[in-house]
């Protein structure tokens, strides 16, 4: 393991070892879904995150183990087509593209910018964030990737989310970085301007009130 300041304590103690996965079991207590702790092997290049929830889980990002480091030091990696170029974050392995018969791809890093495909206005969630409704849950398409990833849109007012502008990526402190989806979030571009108001926007807006009043009532 690395000798790192953002490593949690791994509850049981148990050193993990791909030889030993099913050693990896701790008595933990429950308390809600939670992030115990990253393990990141530079050797092998291998990343693997342990949450627990009633019982210890973790997951190995195996091949797309440069992702989850990247997260971690507030970089995006993703990866390119030797053969055709295509781009792609969430990163794949092979490219998709039939005529490139799954071709290995290769490491690139991205810009931290792309434009918003398509979005939701989330008027639920899970408790962890319910204060912070209505938020905007955006698929944003980065640096010219064939691919979109899901993830918030802060720094905005949900009507005034639209198709296709600009964001740039915006990191967790470092220190609050746990090499997850969630050490990064999505706000628009520097410059970037909302749309006058129109009868739509309107809408949304009305519909975003009575969340906003519930909201208030929470303790
Ligand atoms: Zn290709």
């Amino acid at each position: 393991m690395v000798d790192d300041k953002r490593m949690h304590k791994i509850p049981d103690e148990v050193e993990y070892t791909d030889k030993h996965s099913d050693d990896f079991r701790g008595d933990v207590r429950e308390h809600g879904f939670q992030f115990v702790g990253y393990d990141w092997a530079p050797e092998e290049e291998q990343f693997k995150i342990y949450l627990h929830y009633d019982q210890l889980y973790y997951w190995k990002l195996a091949e797309l183990s440069k992702m989850g480091k990247g997260f971690l030091d507030g970089e995006l990696w993703g990866t390119k087509c030797p053969k055709c170029g295509d781009k792609f974050f969430p990163p794949r392995v092979n490219c998709w593209n039939l005529d490139c018969n799954l071709e290995k791809t290769e490491w690139i890093k991205l810009k931290p910018e792309g434009h918003v495909h398509t979005f939701t206005i989330a008027g639920w969630s899970g408790k962890s964030s319910l204060k912070r409704l209505p938020f905007v849950l955006a698929y944003v398409v980065i640096d010219g990737c064939q691919t979109a990833v899901a993830n918030e849109l802060r720094g905005i007012d949900p009507w005034d989310a639209e198709f296709g502008m600009p964001v740039k990526v915006v990191w967790a402190d470092p220190k609050d970085r746990r090499g997850t989806i969630t050490d990064f979030w999505f706000e628009p571009a520097d410059g970037w301007k909302p749309s006058p108001m129109n009868p739509e926007k309107e809408r949304i807006k009305e519909l975003c009130q009575p969340v906003y009043e519930w909201v208030k009532t929470l303790k």
